[in-house]
Order: structure tokens, then sequence, then C-alpha cells
């Protein structure tokens, strides 16, 4: 299939811009007469938004519909517990939202139980870990004492079993092959909450090493097999990752966070969509999945109960607003043009990470086959902090990232990571998407590491005259073709 991009402005809400924009118009009046300050900024981000290459791997451009979603009284209201179970009054237009949403999200994935309230991917995967660990340790824990609540135990008896809901393990994928903070690494407090240990990805090839995850599990015992990633530009193998979860007990917790939009979009079927074959499965809406700032957990019905404790447990109050427009989005997710966005995402990350590889550049596998592209900019001589500015002074917004092995650790980094799915929703198709490897390539080219007292500085660094300027007006070119939300004005 190749990038059509009319379908993907629709997706923008080209057919109600002019709606929109009276929206927009009237809703700017209004701050303004409060903070104008706050509402220049708003006029400001649109502007900048629609005058750059966003190319950043985790965001995209929601449409109208769902952005102005957000903006209501739903806001204003409390609403803990789960629907139909409230612990303040007067939700009954709140549990409409909240089981719209989780309804849509079960449909469009196929899953069992969906919740719709984590305010965050991070949120999300606090909650799978606490139903994780009430499902499979504190509620056998309390059947072993002959209790039914926690409030029913002695103080000896709680002690016991909080340490061994302390003790349990947990293996993910390592931080410089992809994996996320949140799956396990000490700074975050999933580590603190687990023993952890990663799994690479094979030195050679650069892909996840099946046989190698499976052995690590078999050593390792843990009870938490984490599949999912940030920066793999590859396709996982669910099934297997299930798989190696079954024998050695494991329960098979996937974070799509990053690549929910191709298994929305059905880009990722059979073995690699993970929804049928994990336990429970987490995400973000608003990277490749085009909805607002926000989680989901999707689960079986053996870890759905747990799951729907999600507030209080680990969640402050559910964002009313943010869940209605979760609703707008995953019913948007739901129509057969999203399919066309997400063939398109992934179609446009071929093209790019061919642009680059044909320009002599190096890419962390070799390639993709999902929305991004790792760029290992070594071989220009470059950190990926002082790549990721010059490249921004140029007007591309990308940003570094580690590579296996980085040698310049997590905070300079030694990659950029590249992600299709905001120009996609633009309607940037593949020739586009190749002048964007050629500009990226032209700035790396021409992007100097400059001298420091100690030796070569990994932070400055020289572009050369006229650069940025030529690369502006070539993507100005670009992005004039493909407006960001055509017809909208403010
Ligand atoms: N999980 C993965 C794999 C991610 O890449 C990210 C964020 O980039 C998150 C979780 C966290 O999402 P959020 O920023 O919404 O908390």
């Amino acid at each position: 299939m190749t990038a059509d991009a009319s379908v993907s402005k629709s997706g923008l809400g080209a057919g109600y811009a002019a709606t929109a924009s009276e929206a927009y118009q009237a809703a700017l009046r209004v701050i303004e007469q409060v903070e104008p300050r706050v509402a220049a900024a708003t006029r400001k981000e649109l502007e900048d938004q629609r005058s750059s290459l966003k190319l950043i791997a985790s965001e995209n451009y929601a449409s109208p519909a769902v952005l102005l979603t957000m903006g209501t009284w739903f806001s204003d209201k409390y609403a803990e517990g789960t629907v139909g179970h409230r612990f303040y009054a007067a939700c009954q237009n709140v549990d409409t939202v909240e089981a719209l949403a989780a309804e849509h999200a079960r449909e469009l994935f196929g899953a069992p139980y969906a919740y719709a309230q984590p305010h965050s991917g991070i949120d999300a995967n606090l909650v799978a870990f606490w139903a994780i660990l009430a499902t499979r340790i504190e509620a056998p824990g309390l059947a072993e004492l002959g209790a039914k609540h926690v409030n029913d135990l002695s103080e000896a008896d709680w002690e016991k079993l909080r340490s061994k809901l302390g003790n349990q393990r947990l293996l993910g994928m390592s931080l410089d092959t992809g994996g996320h903070l949140t799956h396990g690494f000490r700074p975050n407090i999933s580590g603190k909450m687990f023993h952890q240990r990663s799994y690479g990805t094979d030195a050679q090839t650069g892909l996840i090493d099946y046989d190698a995850v499976a052995a690590a599990a078999r050593e390792f015992k843990p009870l938490v097999l984490v599949a999912g990633y940030s920066a793999y530009p590859r396709r996982v193998n669910f099934a297997k990752m299930r798989e190696i979860a079954d024998e050695v007990g494991a329960t098979l917790m996937v974070d799509m966070a990053h690549f929910a939009g191709l298994v929305a979009g059905k880009v990722f079927t059979g073995d690699e969509n993970p929804v049928p074959h994990a336990h429970v499965t987490t995400t973000t809406t608003h990277k490749s999945l085009r909805g607002p700032r926000g989680g989901l957990v999707l689960a079986t019905e053996e870890y759905a109960p747990a799951v729907d404790k999600g507030c209080p447990m680990v969640l402050g109050g559910p964002l009313s607003h943010v869940m209605a427009a979760k609703a707008v989005a995953l019913a948007e997710a739901r129509q057969p043009e999203f399919q066309t966005y997400a063939q398109n995402v992934a179609d446009n990350a071929k093209s790019l990470a061919d642009g680059f590889l044909k320009r002599g550049a190096t890419l962390v596998t070799g390639g993709t086959d999902n929305h991004l592209v790792l760029l290992d900019v070594q071989s220009f001589g470059l950190t990926g902090r002082q790549a990721e500015s010059a490249l921004l002074d140029a007007g591309v917004v990308t940003n570094r990232n580690s590579i296996p092995n980085d040698p310049n650790g997590a905070w300079y980094s030694s990659g950029i990571r590249f992600g299709t799915p905001a120009l996609t929703t633009r309607g940037f198709g593949a020739d586009e998407f190749d002048k964007v490897a050629e500009l990226v390539v032209d700035v790396l080219s021409n992007t100097q590491p400059t001298a420091a007292s100690n030796g070569p500085s990994k932070a400055k660094y020289t572009l050369a005259d006229g650069t940025a300027d030529r690369v502006r007006a070539a993507s100005a070119e670009m992005l004039d073709a493909n407006p960001l939300y055509p017809g909208l004005t403010l």
C-alpha cells in the first residue's frame, strides 16, 4: 500500500475545519480575557508545530475533535472508583464516557477487558504491575492465611505478605537496546518494586534473540516477563514471548505504548499483535494511536478485577475529560481510514530508513519494520546530543537516544531516534520521507564537534553557514504542501 495523503489529512478533521476554527477562535478570545500570555503561547505553539518537521517517535497530532473534547466541564468532576461503582455522587455522565472508551478499546484491540483511567503510559504500567502482584502474590497469600482482606491480617502476617510482594522478579528489555525505564530499572519505582534483570539483542544483528530470552527466563524465573520498547526499530514475536512466559510460569506483560497505532491499524497481526498473547497489555493513547495524552490497560478476565482497582491503588482520580477524549480517539481509530494511516506510518518508516542507507548512514539493526528508525551518528563524528541540537537549529525536531553498548552513555548518547507517526498524519508520503533523510544527512554532514578544554566536547558543535536556511527552506515546501490542520485558522 502506498501513502494516501488525503486519507491521512481527513484524520486531522479537514471535514469540519471551519467549525473547529470557530471553536478555537472563540476559546482563545475567552482565554485572552483572563491570561493573554497563555492565549499567545497557545497560538505560538500551533505556529511552531506547523512550521517544523516533527520526527519525535512518541509524538503525533490529535484531531480537533479529540483536542476539543478535553476542554470541557468533565474536567471538574471527581469520579474515583469504576463505572457504576463510584465513591462520589453524580457520576452518571462520567460513567457514559468511561464505558464508551473501554468499549471502543475492547472492540478495537479484541481484548476481553479494558481500563481507560491511567493518566499516562507510566501510570498504566504501574497499574499493570500492581494488578499482577495482587493477582499472583497478594490474593493467594491472603487465601493461605485464611483472610479475605488485607485489613483482616495481624501486623506480623501483613509484614510477611508485604515482604513477599516486595521480593518478586521482573525480566525486561535492556535500556540500551530499546527498553523503557519503567520496565524495572532502578531510577524508576518499578526498579525499587522488583528484582530486575534484562535481556538484550543479538550483538551481530541487533535483533531480539528469543533463545537468549528463554535461557535468561529459565535461569532467573521471573514473576513478570515484560516485552515492548521505546527505541527498538523491529517487530516482536509475542507468541514466542508467551511461550517463554508459560514455560517459566511468568505473567506476560506487553507495553505497546509506542506501536499501539500499528496494532489498532492491523499492521501488526498474528504473532506480532500482543493483545491475544499477553496476560496484560499497557499502552499510551497519544503516540502512534493519535489520541489524547493518556494510558490504557487491556487484560484477560483473570487480571481484570485487580486492574479495575487501579484508582485509588496507584492512580489519582480519573481525568474524565481525557477519558472522553480517549473515547473519541478510539472511535476514530476504529474507522477504516486508520488502517490506511497505520500502513502509511510503517511504509514511510521504511522509506526514511532506505533514504538514510542509500546516503551511507548507519542504522541500528540495519533498518526498520515498525514506525521508528534509530540512526547511529558516530559515523558523522557526533554525539546524539550534538546531532539533536544541530537538527533542531535547522527545524528538524527529533530526540537523541542510546544505541546498544553506547560509548557516550544515556545523556549524550550516540543515536537519534526518528518516528513517522506525526508527519504521516500531516500527509507526508514515501517521497517526502526520502527527502527528510536527505535533509538530515545534509545537516549532520555539515556539523562539526567543537573542541573543549579537555578534548572534543560532547555537547558543543558548529553548523556550517547556510545549512539551517537551506534545510528550513526545503522543509517549508513539504510542510506547506501538507498543512497541519488544513483549513483551521485562528
Ligand atoms: N512505555 C513506553 C514503552 C514508552 O516509550 C513511554 C514513553 O515514552 C512510556 C511507557 C511512558 O509514557 P508516558 O510518558 O505517557 O507516561
